[in-house]
């Protein structure tokens, strides 16, 4: 079945459940109404010369529009780019090249305090002039650039007269158009998050994300009551898969608090939509509970949601559970080429292994774990590298060959860089990723163990360990930390409290103290930028 089929039997099942509510926007439909808008745009799509495969860019943050163009373009069959907002110039030029976007959607202005700042830099070159230049000359393909503002620049159509052009596509073109699309098509390209590197464009098919939502959506035993917030961003498949395709899969509502992330928003929109489940990576939730007016709030309306993309620390698991009242919440795993989730626990998973694992291999995916350097499946409870296989696997990188087969191998199992074990149940432990692997003298050092100790620290918030380059070990340990509101602390006291408590030659042999960690939109830490930042203040 094809997302645009599914949309439309769930909307004949549930017409009247809230569909879509956007605080920033005030927009609150029901799934008949953004079936409405959905159809409008599919035709609008089709009018303006969007043919099967095609391409259409999206560039915006968390917006109803990118709903409404999500399930458009898979009903019209056409490839969805998800493109990160918080992107600069250059950065879009590759986008839109490397995937050879004909249409481009663009959000006209953003909320938060980072992406005005990004605005400001953006703006003056984005306008008119540049976009036509853009067009001119490296972007031949472009052809129609839509903008949510009433009022756009010149040569730029204002998204309610692209809306407009629904009337010049007949229903039963539509309709053929949809009839005409199969379940392993491509219908999106997903950059991911550009945490190791430059981001890849994940090819994936209906297939993919539409029963990796479904079945993610099933494991947390989501029904057309539930209504879920999700501040994670769209463009990523954590919104726009394990959100918006989650929550249609089972008739359930998205709710968007806020345009780019803000824990109090969050907290707001629990209370006033009675959410019962909410959706964030770890650093969001840390963000939610640290926030000032926390107490303040009723969320005992929750009582799940999915927590992923980084390690979660204990302490705050425990307190996500107790605090926030989500004692089902799921810990997933997983990764844009695979849909993304590859495991999960589940209702009922014990406190013990929802706190130190990810969970288990989810319904028709196989993973193996292996050792790298053979290629051979090392014993259960020994750490190699995660490979998965099965229907969620992405059909390719976009325009990319050499990555795909050096990804992909040739029995279509996929190597995921991340190194991890798996116990006598199935149950999966995620120890790092290969790349963030410190190699001191020999020894292979987890950033995650010392993670995990500092953080019991009590003046610390959060913090993160990296390898830098060491005259006499090769790699020596480092440890950026971030203390809580008002605290203050030393290299010698930290060093203090790691002495006898983990192995000496993990104990960091420098601490920076910070305010802030190089971060992903999706809200996840670059490492590989702490590193150069940390390269250059030591030299
Ligand atoms: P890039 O591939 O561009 O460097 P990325 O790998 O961060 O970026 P994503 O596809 O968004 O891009 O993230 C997938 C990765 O996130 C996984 O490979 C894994 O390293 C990490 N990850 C995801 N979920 C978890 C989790 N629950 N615990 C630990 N790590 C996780
Ligand atoms: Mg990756």
């Amino acid at each position: 079945i094809t997302i645009g089929d599914k949309f439309d039997e769930i909307v004949s099942q549930y017409p009247d459940n809230d569909a879509l509510i956007v605080h920033h926007q005030k927009v609150k439909w029901s799934y008949r109404e953004l079936q409405q808008q959905v159809n409008d745009c599919a035709k609008a799509l089709i009018a303006s010369g969007i043919k099967k495969g095609d391409r259409v860019g999206i560039w915006s943050s968390n917006r109803s529009e990118w709903t409404v163009l999500q399930f458009a373009t898979a009903k019209a069959g056409a490839i969805l780019v998800n493109i990160n907002p918080s992107y600069r110039i250059h950065e879009l030029e590759y986008a839109l090249n490397q995937s050879g976007c004909k249409m481009l959607v663009l959000a006209d202005k953003f909320k938060s305090s980072n992406y005005e700042k990004m605005i400001l830099e953006l703006a003056p070159e984005i306008s008119h002039a540049k976009i036509g230049q853009l067009h001119a000359t490296i972007l031949p393909e472009l052809t129609t650039v839509i903008s949510m503002s009433d009022n756009p620049p010149k040569g730029m159509l204002p998204w309610s007269s692209f809306m407009g052009r629904a009337k010049e596509c007949l229903d039963e073109i539509l309709e053929k158009r949809q009839g005409e699309l199969s379940f392993d098509d491509p219908i999106n390209i997903q950059y991911t998050s550009g945490t190791t590197g430059f981001p890849k464009g994940a090819t994936l098919s209906h297939h993919n994300i539409l029963n990796n939502a479904y079945f993610v959506a099933r494991t947390m035993q989501f029904t057309d009551k539930d209504r879920v917030i999700i501040p994670v961003p769209l463009y990523h498949c954590f919104g726009m898969v394990l959100g918006n395709l989650g929550c249609l899969t089972h008739g359930a509502c998205m709710i968007y608090p806020c345009e780019g992330f803000d824990p109090l928003a969050v907290l707001q929109a629990v209370e006033k939509e009675k959410a019962t489940a909410l959706y964030g990576v770890p650093t969001m939730f840390i963000a939610e509970l640290e926030h000032p007016e926390f107490d303040k709030f009723d969320l005992s309306s929750l009582h799940t949601g999915i927590m992923a993309g980084s390690p979660c620390p204990i302490e705050v698991l425990k307190k996500v559970h107790s605090l926030m009242h989500m004692k089902d919440v799921q810990i997933a795993y997983g990764m844009t080429e695979i849909s993304p989730v590859c495991t999960q626990t589940r209702m009922g998973t014990p406190l013990e292994k929802q706190i130190s694992t990810v969970g288990q291999i989810h319904p028709h995916l196989e993973v193996k774990i292996i050792d790298p350097e053979t290629g051979l499946t090392v014993p259960l409870g020994t750490t190699g590298e995660l490979c998965a296989r099965g229907y969620s696997v992405m059909l390719r990188y976009w325009n990319n060959e050499e990555q795909t087969k050096s990804t992909i191998d040739s029995a279509r199992w996929i190597h995921t860089e991340d190194l991890a074990t798996m116990d006598e149940d199935g149950y999966v432990n995620i120890v790092g990723r290969i790349k963030d692997m410190i190699i001191r003298g020999g020894e292979n050092i987890y950033p995650k163990e010392i993670e995990e100790y500092l953080f019991t620290h009590p003046k610390v918030s959060e913090v993160k360990v990296i390898g830098v380059p060491d005259i006499k070990y090769g790699e020596a340990v480092m440890a950026w930390v971030k203390l809580k509101e008002g605290e203050t602390s030393s290299a010698e006291e930290l060093t203090e409290y790691c002495k006898g408590n983990i192995a000496h030659f993990k104990v960091p042999k420098y601490f920076k103290f910070t305010e802030s960690f190089p971060m992903t939109v999706t809200g996840k830490i670059r490492k590989i930028e702490m590193r150069q930042i940390s390269i250059r203040e030591l030299e």
